[in-house]
Formats: structure tokens, sequence, C-alpha cells
């Protein structure tokens, strides 16, 4: 079923960042699980880890070795990604980080477009994926940007407590600009309720007011008007925690745990989502 859809056309890359500027919400989980559930479906994944801290590289089972080629040396030496890219399971690649990664920030200051580096070694690189996702790192440097200018779609992970949504104007604020001066291509198309503790009142209210916050800018043209909070709630489970230890994705870890069912099931909703845009606002104004 390789780059066709279920119709059997071809269907094109969608390239997505999976973004939040705090730390310890779920990113590397998602972008790792969701990636694994979709190569699981038969679809071509490549997995860009941007984080120096190497989180999803470490998920896939591949440690950052100094000798190592990583993306560091894609966006600091000028290699290809090809260099660094390795497969790590049927239709599933991976673009390893490296802890030189934390030095890029500083190393590419001097750099003039240092922000659409990674933009432009994914129009140089021949193979071609049906899904990219870039796990950003927890903050809003020079290596978010890369991945915000080189994606067009943004899916943005919350751990729905009770400031969950702190932080998020900021975050939108910054996508905002970044698509005015960078990426006009650029949309929030997706956010996902990770840690999701079914049971809780909080959860349930976070999860409300996220509809509420975004059913209201509908009307609006901002770049996240069509934004789609997925149904899928990733339910809090230790199996999700547990698996980055053996550097297996939870699909290989344990395939039949709740956190396996999830991802399976996110990637069943982003799948349809591509195929039945959301309808217009009918707002008048
Ligand atoms: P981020 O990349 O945003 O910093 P992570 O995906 O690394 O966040 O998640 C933070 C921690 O929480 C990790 O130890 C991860 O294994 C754990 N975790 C993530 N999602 C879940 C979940 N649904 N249930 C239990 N633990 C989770
Ligand atoms: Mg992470």
């Amino acid at each position: 079923m390789r780059r066709e859809s279920e119709r059997g056309h071809a269907v094109s890359m969608r390239q997505i960042a999976i973004l939040n500027q705090k730390g310890g919400v779920g990113k590397t989980t998602t972008a790792v699980n969701l990636g694994a559930a979709l190569a699981e479906r038969g679809y071509r994944v490549c997995l860009i880890d941007l984080d120096p801290q190497a989180h999803a590289s470490l998920h896939l089972g591949v440690e950052p070795r100094p000798e190592m080629t990583s993306i560091y040396d894609v966006l600091v030496r000028d290699l290809p990604l090809a260099a660094a890219r390795r497969q790590v399971g049927p239709n599933l690649f991976l673009v390893p980080s490296h802890l030189d990664l934390a030095a890029a920030e500083v190393e590419l200051a001097g750099v003039v477009g240092r922000e659409v580096i990674l933009r432009d070694k994914l129009r140089e690189d021949p193979e071609k994926f049906d899904f990219l996702f870039v796990d950003c790192p927890p903050s809003l440097g020079v290596l978010t940007l890369n991945a915000l200018t080189a994606v067009n779609e943004i899916f943005i992970t919350l751990q729905p407590h009770f400031l969950a949504l702190h932080g998020l104007s900021k975050l939108l604020q910054t996508i905002e600009l970044v698509v005015r001066r960078l990426n006009n291509r650029l949309r929030v198309s997706g956010i996902i309720l990770c840690m999701y503790d079914g049971n809780t009142r909080l959860a349930a209210e976070v999860g409300e007011d996220l509809e509420r916050f975004f059913r209201n800018v509908r009307s609006h043209r901002c770049p996240w008007s069509q934004v789609r909070i997925f149904q899928t709630r990733i339910r809090r489970n230790i199996r999700l925690a547990e698996a980055p230890s053996f550097g297996k994705s939870i699909l290989e870890y344990a395939p039949d745990s709740p956190g396996a069912q999830d991802y399976r099931q996110l990637a069943e909703e982003v799948l349809a989502a591509a195929t039945s845009p959301i309808p217009p606002s009918t707002d008048s104004s």
C-alpha cells in the first residue's frame, strides 16, 4: 500500500512537527508510537529526532555514539539527510539526534538562513515517505524553528492538568509569527491529549476548555482555525513509560497494552482526517 491511499491514489507526504515548548507532555512518546503505528499499517514513515536529549532515538533503540552521523551533521556540517537516516523497523526510518545538537544553537548563530536548513535538506532529499514526523525539543529556539519551516502541519501534545492551556497562547503566537515570516503553508492541524486520566473531572474539563477555545476561532483566519482535537485520548499507561528503556515502540514492547491500542486508534484518526477534511465554519462572521 506504500504511497497509495486506500482508494489506490498516490498521496503526498504529510510533514508534521510534534510540538510543545513544555517538556514531559508526550511529544516524544507520540512521535515514536504514532509513527510506529502508521508504519505497522503499511505507510512509510520517517522520524527526525530534533531534541539534543535524543529520547526518540533511544526509544527506537539507537544509542547516540560520538562518531555516529546524526541530525547534527545535517544541520551544522551540511551532510544530506540520507547520511544520517537509518531504518529501524519495517517501513520505519529514523534520523537520530546527538548530544552535540545542544551546541547547534550557538554554532548556527552566525549562519545566514539558519532557520531553513532542514527545509532545504528535505527538498534536496530524493527519498519519499508517506509521513515525516519531527520530534521537537522543549524550547522555541533555532532547532524548533527549523522544524516549523520544514513541515506544513503541527500536532500539539498536551497533558490535561490545570496548567495545560497555560503556555498555549504563547505557543500559538510563536506559530503565527513563523507563518507570517517564514512558512505560510504551516497549520496547526491536531491537538493530542496525552497521559489522560479518564476518571478525573479535571481531564474532562481541560478537554472541554480546549474544544471551546478552538471552536471560537473556527471563523477566524488563523493557522489553527482548522485544528482537530483528536477524539483518541492517550491514556496514562505504565507500558508507554517502560517501552523506551527497551529501545522499542509500544507496538513491539507491549502490542496488546492500552498504550498500543490508543496509538493505533490515533493512527486511524490521523488517516481518516486526511480523507475527510473538517468542513468550513458555518459562522457568517
Ligand atoms: P516530551 O517529549 O514532551 O518531553 P515524553 O513523551 O518524553 O514527553 O513523556 C514524558 C514522560 O512521560 C516519559 O517518561 C514518557 O515515557 C512518559 N509518558 C508519556 N506518555 C505517557 C502515557 N500516556 N502514560 C504513561 N507515561 C507516559
Ligand atoms: Mg521529548
